[in-house]
């Protein structure tokens, strides 16, 4: 865990458990359920370029954003809509 809160993904704060259970968790989503790659990785870019993210966790939902961002029916909790 980093020390000071940053504005960043999990996968930049060193929680590696954490991130590995996070990715098993994604691994074993179904594949109707999941988002594309694509998706995740263009959801996750706007997640980095905003002010509600901390240290993986969205603000606004409380979400790791790693966990929210693949599934594809999810949707960004902002009433901006970022994705
Ligand atoms: S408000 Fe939306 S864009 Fe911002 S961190 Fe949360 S999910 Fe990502």
């Amino acid at each position: 865990m980093t020390e000071k809160p940053c504005r960043c993904l999990l996968s930049e704060t060193g929680e590696k458990e954490l991130l590995e259970n996070i990715r098993e968790y994604i691994s074993g989503l179904d594949e109707n359920v999941k988002a594309d790659e694509e998706t995740y990785r263009r959801r996750l870019s706007l997640c980095e370029k905003c002010e509600k993210l901390q240290n993986g966790v969205c603000l606004k939902c409380g979400c790791y954003v790693e966990m929210r961002a693949a599934v594809r029916n999810n949707r960004c909790p902002s009433e901006n809509k970022y994705w």
